[in-house]
């Protein structure tokens, strides 16, 4: 089986490469000349996800899945949420996003946190999604070098590290995207 995973984000690709077992021969959008921006314009997680691999879907005429993520803060009502890419503007820089979490998240008591990832499967002409919760806490300043967008400053529930501290592997293991991923991968074992 052939699937496009629909992201030109090359630490989403590492993490979810590692989870896909070796029957399946995971395409990236480069692979299949797809070398624009595409759209992610919905008022939720899970919309910005079935929109992703719809278009890869009409546009390219692969089987694919896009995972969509965002952070969702308890003290900021959910925030920065399906906005968590651009919170801190359009210029979607990660330094800028964790810079003004933190300052928003000053005087608040509660730090209480959650990543959410939706997967989008587009197979066959249909569709399934499979959503991976991470519950865990902002800490109060950036720790770590490795993984990508807010994992400096989240810590998840019973780690005393950041996800920036810990190997792809782990972060895997009880991260939102490794929850959602390991749901696909057990769809597609089972697909007939
Ligand atoms: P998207 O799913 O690529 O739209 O990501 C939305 C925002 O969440 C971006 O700022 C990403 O950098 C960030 N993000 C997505 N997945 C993760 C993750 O696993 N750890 C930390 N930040 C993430």
């Amino acid at each position: 089986m052939q699937l496009v995973f629909a992201t030109n984000n090359l630490n989403k690709l590492k993490e979810v490469q590692s989870l896909i077992p070796e029957h399946i021969t995971l395409l990236s959008l480069k692979d299949i000349g797809c070398f624009e921006d595409v759209p992610e314009t919905q008022k939720t997680i899970e919309g910005n996800a079935i929109q992703k691999a719809e278009y890869i879907k009409e546009k390219y005429g692969y089987d694919c899945f896009a995972d969509d993520t965002g952070l969702e803060v308890a003290a900021l009502q959910g925030e920065p949420g399906v906005c968590s890419a651009r919170y801190a503007g359009e210029q979607r820089n990660d330094q800028d996003n964790m810079n003004l979490l933190l300052s928003n998240l000053k005087d608040k008591p509660s730090r209480s946190a959650q990543f959410k990832t939706v997967v989008a499967l587009h197979l066959n002409g249909k569709l399934e999604t499979f959503t991976g919760i991470c519950k865990g806490e902002i800490t109060l300043e950036k720790q770590g070098e490795k993984g990508f967008g807010y994992d400096p400053i989240f810590k998840a529930e019973g780690f005393d590290k950041t996800f920036a501290q810990i190997s792809i592997a782990e972060k895997n293991k009880v991260g939102h995207r490794g929850k959602a991923v390991t749901q696909l991968v057990d769809f597609l074992n089972n697909y007939n």
